[in-house]
């Protein structure tokens, strides 16, 4: 398969700190690939780098060949790199179904005033895009709550509303940051098995996660991050048993890696 990312010698500084050094690897397409390593390893640093919320010290990624590092993020998110909006970016008064509506507009050729002065444009959007919103909602088994307010949702379809917010924004990669976090383990297997099925539509997956379980059972690949460096990459059957994973991560007290 061919090669969507390219991460290219990235590097962020921060002051006097190096939160990614030097990072370079490639990301297939329909992959799902994931980065782990310790807390303050770099991993979110290094999602928001390539979703262009950050900008890198040195370095760059670049997506289906063209530099977008420098872009700012609503443009690198239109171009199809969308790092998945964390629960505070859901609108919590609004239902379900107008939060994956809403979403839609950032593909939309219309502008967001045309939705308030109802040009024609507008008007077709809107449509598709509430017939876009209940396709991705019943693929994520949110239907039923479609009409619920987002803030009075559990934890575990929070998040699926999440991700079902970036996929109404048309990604071709989805950069997902700790989706799992908080969840208990039957919220963790239905997740596990929505991110599949998000890659199944076609999508290359990017997955920051502790859970170990889930990470070894999900990825194709996975690179390892310690102290911003990258200290490995493999299938996960190669990083479980790498000498120099196994140590960064007795290093660290509270965490642990394999079953
Ligand atoms: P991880 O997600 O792997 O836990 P982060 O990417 O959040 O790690 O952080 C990597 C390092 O960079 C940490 O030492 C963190 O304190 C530091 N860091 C992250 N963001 C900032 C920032 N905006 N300003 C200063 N330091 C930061
Ligand atoms: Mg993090």
């Amino acid at each position: 398969m061919a090669d969507i990312l390219e991460v290219a010698g990235l590097t962020k500084r921060f002051g006097g700190l190096v939160a990614v050094s030097d990072v370079r690897f490639s990301v297939r397409e329909r992959e799902i690939l994931s980065v782990i390593g310790p807390n303050g390893a770099g991993k979110s640093t290094l999602f928001k780098l390539i979703a262009s919320f950050l900008r890198p010290t040195a370095g760059e990624v670049r997506f289906k060949g063209e530099r977008i590092s420098g872009l700012a993020p609503h443009i690198v998110a239109r171009r199809g790199v969308v790092r998945t909006f964390q629960e505070t970016t859901i609108f919590r008064n609004m239902s379900v179904r107008d939060n994956v509506v809403t979403a839609h507009h950032l593909r939309s050729r219309a502008s967001l005033a045309g939705f308030y002065f109802g040009t024609a444009t507008a008007r077709q959007d809107l449509e598709a895009f509430g017939n876009s919103a209940d396709e991705i909602l019943a693929f994520l088994g949110l239907a039923s709550m479609r009409h619920e307010i987002a803030s009075t949702l559990p934890h575990g379809h929070l998040r699926a509303l999440g991700i079902a917010i970036g996929l109404a924004t048309g990604p071709a990669v989805i950069l997902l940051d700790e989706p799992f976090a908080g969840m208990n383990r039957d919220e963790t297997r239905r997740a596990v098995e929505l991110v599949r099925k998000v890659r199944e539509r076609g999508i290359t997956v990017l997955l920051v996660e502790h859970d170990m379980t889930a990470v070894m059972n999900i990825s194709d690949r996975i690179v390892v991050l310690n102290f911003g460096q990258k200290i490995a990459e493999g299938v996960p059957a190669e990083i479980q048993r790498n000498p120099k994973v196994i140590e960064a991560y007795l290093g660290a007290e509270d965490e642990s890696i394999g079953k």
